[in-house]
């Protein structure tokens, strides 16, 4: 089998093939630099995002506040995560890297905020 696609590890984009057979390695070619490998491979076997997103704040100024997770999630965690935190309000004040969920689902990922709001 084969998947064609673009690593997203870096801004050079680099167009990556994944090839591969039951029970036999994935072979990633295309790739610039060692990063693609383990883009290519973990596309396969289990695609991970890194998620950005906005929460309702109390604020007199500003609606939402603007979050990012610290690191990817699989897949699967995504949509759970976003019903979450777009049912979330937060207060303030919060600064900039206050970890809003820790440890989502295990996965060692926090969500953070990515600004600070005081007023
Ligand atoms: S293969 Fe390496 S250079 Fe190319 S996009 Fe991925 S991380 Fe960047």
């Amino acid at each position: 089998m084969k998947k064609d696609m673009i690593c997203i590890s870096c801004p050079m984009g680099c167009r990556i093939s994944a090839q591969w057979e039951v029970d036999s390695d994935i072979i990633v070619t295309g790739n610039k630099c060692e990063r693609g490998v383990i883009y290519g491979q973990e596309e396969i076997l289990s695609p991970r995002r890194v998620v950005t997103a906005t929460i309702a704040i109390h604020s007199s100024w500003l609606g939402r506040m603007p979050v990012m997770t610290s690191g990817t999630l699989p897949k699967g965690l995504i949509d759970p995560l976003l019903n979450k935190i777009y049912e979330m309000h937060l207060d303030i004040p919060i600064v900039r890297d206050d970890i809003i969920i820790q440890n989502i689902e295990n996965t060692g990922i926090d969500l953070i905020a990515t600004r600070s709001v005081k007023t």
